[in-house]
């Protein structure tokens, strides 16, 4: 068998055409009213050209989640990019919208963001670095905001800041654990006055949940506005219009807010645009993004972060909530090595062939078919075929997907690019054309929120109980008394098992789950309840990726991915 090529190479290898003629196969005009170039390879759509497609009807979404993720990889992304493929293969017109990567992660351990194999977008090198700069935006937007509240305090502070109940903390890009708690305002008079401070990583930002999520320009104002930056020494809240800040935070992100445009490795369109946190915030790409796509092509396939019952269920009650999005159809990625892992596999023993072991494991993949059931969507899965699954394997899996009533198909584009994911794709296309779509949130909006997270916790996750002290369920009913009782919830735990102990593979039971903490993200509009530890500010590895990150002499990036 010849060598392997890593992603980067094959990323190399990819005949790119013009941004134009890609904008061109959805039927986007080359003139500089509908896009604005950012290179040959790459474009902004323009808001104002969007405006103008209001009453085109939409196409269908489809939504890619996983099973319980596992060290052994599932492979979304690669998955989404492969299906839009394939959709394209069989004739149908559909573009591909993910989340944009963070620099941070790139020097921190090895891999990109831009999918695999040949289930690739490119230019796969600026996609997973500095891009079209909107994450330096969202950080200088952030970043205002921070200095405002310190000029604000330094100037007298009228609003009567209380500077040890500031909760809005300053953003960067990168992994640095130095910066997660810091002093600020030293060395004197001249500096202002000294307090604790921390940093997050940009995708953490608030900010970042609010692009996400805004609809337009004017949304993204107002929800700015809305963020609540602190508390004064009465313990009233301080939002950010406060501070007229939603003005210039507005101006800063502008252009950031208007998709971006690349390809894939097949030539098919694909929008990259956003990308917030998956535990702290709901893990998928720009509303924005996702409905220029429903509105640029007939299918539109799109990525949620982390397992479905994080990342779908965040998408389905979070995004799809606030921007009245209707999802078609959920495909549910699931890998025979990752079930052999959840039927209790060592990651070095995956590749010997294991159909036991697999059985045991497809009580994970069998709650998230369930659980996706509750909202009332149809479900498809894709086996993401890695070369060492054996026949006897991926026979037993279709063979329990028969037996739950869901259509699984072996899907070969990471080798085989979209002619891997056919008969993926005529599944999926014939589920969303069906047009059965009867989907409905797992809660009401008027639900209390204390009940709303019970319904997650025993609905989703399968817990027997929620846990919260009375600290917790106060908090809880100051906000509904604050008027934020028919917000969504936004869980933040491990991706690791439906439970909240990453060791607890499979299906388990009998679980509960403890609430720790509690967050208002007033502007992006959910609340946060945190269950276990999470990290707004990663650290580097003790060898990280930079390590052996270079340019080499004919002034190709090396050891990137
Ligand atoms: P996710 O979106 O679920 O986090 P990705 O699609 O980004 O996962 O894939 C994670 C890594 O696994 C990538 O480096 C990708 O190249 C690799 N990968 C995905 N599918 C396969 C496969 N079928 N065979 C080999 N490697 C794969
Ligand atoms: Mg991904």
């Amino acid at each position: 068998m010849s060598e392997v090529k890593s992603d980067i190479q094959i990323a190399r290898e990819a005949k790119m055409q013009p941004i134009n003629d890609i904008l061109a196969k959805i039927n986007v005009p080359d003139e500089s009213t509908a896009f604005s170039p950012m290179g040959r390879h790459i474009a902004k759509i323009n808001l104002e050209y969007l405006d103008t497609l209001k009453d085109k009807p939409d196409g269908k979404l489809i939504l890619v989640t996983a099973i319980t993720p596992t060290p052994a990889g599932e492979g979304k992304t690669t998955t989404s990019v492969g299906l839009n493929d394939g959709l394209n293969k069989i004739g149908k017109k559909s573009i591909v919208c993910l989340r944009e990567p963070s620099l941070g992660p790139s020097f921190g351990m090895k891999g990109g963001a831009a999918g695999g194999g040949y289930a690739q977008v490119v230019p796969m090198e600026q996609i997973n670095l500095h891009f079209t700069g909107d994450f330096h935006a969202i950080t200088s937007a952030h970043n205002l905001l921070s200095a405002l509240i310190d000029n604000h305090i330094y100037w007298g502070n009228k609003l009567d800041i209380d500077v040890r109940r500031i909760t809005w903390k300053r953003v960067m890009d990168m992994n640095d654990r130095s910066l997660r708690s810091i002093n600020i305002n030293l060395g004197g008079v001249a500096n202002g006055f000294p307090r604790e401070d921390s940093f997050d990583i940009t995708v953490a930002s608030e900010i970042m949940a609010i692009f996400c999520l805004s609809n337009d320009l004017g949304d993204l104002e107002k929800r700015i506005g809305n963020i609540t930056i602190a508390y004064t020494r009465g313990k009233k809240p301080v939002y950010a219009k406060d501070l007229k800040a939603q003005g210039p935070m507005t101006v800063l992100l502008k252009d950031a807010i208007r998709p971006n445009v690349t390809q894939t490795l097949e030539n098919n369109p694909a929008i990259i645009h956003g990308g917030p946190f998956a535990n702290i915030a709901h893990g998928c790409n720009s509303v924005i993004a996702t409905k220029t796509g429903l509105k640029l092509a007939d299918y539109v396939v799109t990525e949620a972060g982390f397992g479905a019952d994080l990342g779908a269920e965040k998408f389905l009650d979070i995004k799809c909530r606030k921007s009245d999005l209707k999802p078609s159809c959920v495909v549910i990625v699931a890998t025979i090595r990752a079930l052999k892992m959840h039927g209790g596999v060592a990651k070095d023993d995956l590749k010997t062939e294991n159909v036991e072991a697999l059985k045991m494991g497809l009580v994970n993949l069998q709650r998230h078919v369930e659980n996706i059931k509750k909202f009332n969507l149809p479900v498809a899965i894709a086996i993401n075929h890695f070369i060492k699954d054996s026949d006897n394997e991926v026979k037993a899996l279709i063979e329990f997907c028969n037996k739950i009533g869901v259509k699984a198909s072996l899907c070969t584009h990471w080798a085989d690019g979209g002619e891997g994911t056919k008969e993926l794709a005529n599944n999926v296309a014939e589920l969303c054309d069906k047009n059965e779509n009867k989907f409905k949130f797992l809660y009401e909006n008027k639900t209390a929120l204390f009940k709303k997270i019970e319904t997650i916790a025993k609905e989703i996750y399968r817990a027997d109980e929620v846990i919260a002290d009375t600290k917790i369920r106060e908090q809880l009913k100051s906000f509904e008394d604050a008027g934020y009782g028919d917000f969504p919830i936004c869980i933040a735990k491990t991706q690791y098992s439906f439970s909240t102990d990453p060791s607890l593979k499979g299906a388990p039971t009998g679980h509960s789950l403890p609430i720790r903490e509690i967050k208002l993200s007033s502007g992006a509009e959910f609340i946060v309840v945190i269950c276990g530890a999470v990290m707004t500010m990663p650290g580097l590895p003790r060898v990280p990726a930079a390590d052996s990150i270079k340019l080499n002499k004919d002034g190709q990036i090396e050891g990137l991915f």
